[in-house]
């Protein structure tokens, strides 16, 4: 076989950038520090989105939030000093203005620009407090007299880092596509399936999206529903969902202890417990003791709406464990969360003469070293947050872990967790818990690696809570029905839900409400739960509340998951419209537990938009988790339903779960023939959009 120089026998795509024209030292170290190490990244480093020059907006079509081209007169130009020193150019065509802002501009700037010209402008529009607004757009100056010359084509904007500008990253892109092998080289996904599929030649999809034609459709670009796209983000669904599917069989082929167990401390709880359980409970259950009693890791999600009954389940997962002589870690995201399963699983498991054991960060010194040695010495159930995946814990013989409330976690974690086994070529049985019930769409590709069992049912005798939507102008009655309700012994939650990035804040903001309503319900006992209060004052606070001696309890979103306190039957929502329908339809959860009817109160700062309004409506309409996150997708995205946006770990190159839920099932059925039938194709696909990343390394 013919060598070719500097090349791997997998084609051009593996050797280093270097081996391009031009691209020596420097500028290969630039790559290197936005991840392009080979030429086949370069082709796969695709757009985060277009900028489209090709045409000129009027001013009078603009709408805020949108990016837009627009020509105009410059009318006048003002230098200011508002807090900073910046530089206002208002812009008109026929009737309309826009204003320019600048902050950061030098004097010959600010000096070139005088009214009469005509400028070019390019930049996001947004409504400001005059009107709408281009802060910083690139502008450039035309002749009055001249018609402008627009842009071919779409401009790509690539993700890039410091020192690599758009333009010259352009061109080593399109320097990398000029050695794409032909198709038969490139193409990984096997000619039978591809034709079954019907999608566009991966070659064309590629120097399509680097550089869109002129003649190209720019509303489908700009959507990402071009075929070269959809092509795409369809290799790129399906790679992720091999590397997910390929992580579960690699751990699949461990080996673990099997939990058959005896069932005689099951039948114990069983017969305590006050309630028998729902038959989705029992299925539910029965699921999860098959999978422990294998020996090999299950690795199971349980969804379930909020208050469907979970931590039974979790708990009759645990006894299995315990009656076959090993542990079991259970994990919650909060301290919070964690001390109340910490004192459910106590109040059932003491009874049958089984010691909780606790580990939280919080926990130092003595206290920590005690914790530790008897996790090591072989403490049957321990229960704590994340500290119990830190460094430094060790269990004996540890058998099951449970994680409570999943979507706080993430794949990176449960990655972790899973090596925290005994070392050994022996891994623990995983079973994860959540309450965001997960569309199938979602589960198929950010949960391939787990099999899924749904507690579809609700404990009988629940009453389904009486939602409305109230305007905070009419604060002062939300006030007025509290007291009443408070007066016929009925208890509160008033949820403070300012978003703001500290901690500090929010606790700020419940202060002030706390102190309002203290103010407005004389003889009332009012309390504050926020997360900077310390852990000792959180926990009697709770305790307070569930034990009936606090009416009120004013509180931040800490008491989103997982809270239990069946008397409290009416909850107040502030700001309302500004929270994803899956969290509000977690907090709503935590009333409407008892027998008594609950209300909650959405209150919004007027005036809602159409979204906003139709997204209250849903939570109005309906109290099925599932719908809810099914509508949450398709209205917020998948980032928001799963409380990952910032952490990015739902981050795609092109795919986008919400527009692109109808390649799922392909996705999954094209997956399925590649990992029986082309084991090689799979690993060459991951690696080809996965690259060294985490999701790819060792299960
Ligand atoms: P979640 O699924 O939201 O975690 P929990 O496990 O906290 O729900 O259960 C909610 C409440 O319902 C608890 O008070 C629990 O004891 C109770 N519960 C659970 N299963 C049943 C059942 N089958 N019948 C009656 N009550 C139940
Ligand atoms: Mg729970």
């Amino acid at each position: 076989m013919a060598e070719r120089p500097g090349l791997d026998d997998a084609g051009a795509g593996l050797a280093p950038v270097e081996t391009i024209v031009g691209v020596g030292p420097v500028l290969a170290a630039a790559l290197g520090r936005v991840g392009l190490t080979r030429v086949q990244d370069l082709w796969f480093h695709l757009p985060l989105r277009y900028e489209d020059r090709t045409r000129i907006t009027p001013l009078a079509d603009l709408r805020g939030g949108e990016h837009a081209q627009v020509l105009g007169t410059v009318e006048a130009v003002e230098r200011g000093f508002a807090f900073r020193p910046q530089l206002k150019v208002a812009l008109r065509e026929r009737t309309h203005t826009l204003l320019l802002r600048f902050f950061h501009f030098n004097r010959a700037q600010a000096e070139q620009l005088r009214p009469g010209m005509q400028l070019l402008c390019y930049g996001e529009v947004r409504l400001g407090a005059r009107g709408l607004e281009m802060v910083h757009p690139q502008y450039r100056r035309v002749d009055p007299q001249v018609p402008p010359t627009l842009d071919a084509a779409l401009s790509p904007v690539h993700p890039t880092t410091e020192g690599l500008g758009q333009r010259r990253l352009a061109n080593v892109i399109a320097k990398g596509l000029a050695l794409l092998p032909p198709e038969p080289e490139l193409e990984l996904i096997p000619a039978p399936l591809l034709r079954r599929c019907g999608l566009a030649s991966l070659g064309g999809a590629l120097r399509y999206v680097h550089r869109p034609a002129p003649d190209a459709p720019v509303d489908a670009s700009m959507r990402g529903t071009h075929p070269a796209q959809v092509r795409l983000a369809f290799e790129e669904l399906l790679a992720r969902h091999l590397s997910l599917r390929s992580m579960r069989e690699r751990v699949r082929r461990k080996m673990a202890p099997s939990l058959g167990g005896s069932g005689h401390l099951r039948r114990r709880l069983l017969a305590n417990l006050g309630f028998a359980l729902t038959g989705a409970q029992q299925r539910v259950v029965g699921e999860v003791l098959h999978d422990l009693a294998l020996s090999h890791p299950m690795l199971r999600l349980v969804q379930g709406d909020v208050g469907s009954g979970k931590t039974v389940v979790a708990a009759l997962a645990a006894l299995a464990a315990v009656e076959s002589g090993y542990q079991v870690a259970l994990m919650a995201p909060t301290e919070l969360l964690a001390e109340q399963h910490r004192r459910s699983f106590a109040a059932w498991l003491s009874p049958l003469g089984i010691e909780v054991e606790w580990m939280a960060g919080k926990q130092q010194g003595k206290a920590r070293e005690r914790a530790l040695q008897r996790v090591a010495d072989g403490a049957p159930v321990v229960v704590g947050t994340n500290a119990l995946m830190q460094e430094g814990v060790s269990f004996a013989r540890l058998g099951l872990v449970i994680v409570d409330e999943q979507h706080r976690f993430g794949v990176q974690q449960r990655l972790a967790l899973r090596a925290k086994g005994d070392g050994g070529d022996q891994v623990p049985h995983q079973l994860v818990l959540t309450a965001t019930p997960i569309p199938r769409t979602l589960a198929m590709s950010e949960y391939a690696d787990l099999d899924v069992s749904s507690i579809d049912e609700l404990p009988p005798g629940r009453t389904p809570v009486h939602t409305i939507a109230v305007s905070s102008a009419r604060r002062s009655e939300v006030i007025q029905r509290l007291r009443t309700a408070c007066a016929e012994g009925r208890q509160v939650y008033w949820v403070c839900t300012l978003i703001e990035e500290s901690e500090q804040l929010r606790a700020q903001a419940a202060e002030v409400t706390h102190a309002e309503l203290v103010q407005a319900l004389p003889g009332t006992r009012v309390a504050l739960l926020h997360g900077r209060m310390k852990a000792g004052e959180k926990q009697a606070t709770m305790q307070a509340f569930k034990a009936g001696g606090l009416a009120v309890l004013v509180a931040t979103t800490v008491i989103e998951v997982g809270v239990d306190v069946p008397n409290a039957s009416l909850m107040v929502i502030e700001n309302s419209e500004r929270l994803g329908l899956a969290q509000l339809h977690q907090l709503r959860g935590r009333v409407g537990r008892g027998s008594t009817a609950s209300d909650c109160v959405l209150l919004y700062q007027p005036p809602l938009g159409r979204l906003a309004r139709e997204r209250l409506q849903v939570l109005r309409e309906t109290h099925d988790g599932f719908r809810i996150a099914e509508r949450d997708l398709e209205l917020r995205g998948p980032g928001e339903l799963l409380g990952t946006r910032q952490t990015g770990q739902v981050a795609f190159r092109v795919a986008d779960l919400a527009r692109d839920a109808h390649l799922l099932p392909m996705v999954q059925q094209v997956g399925e023939a590649m990992l029986g039938h082309y084991p090689q194709q799979s690993s060459r696909l991951i690696e080809r959009w996965l690259g060294s990343a985490l999701l790819y390394a060792d299960a």
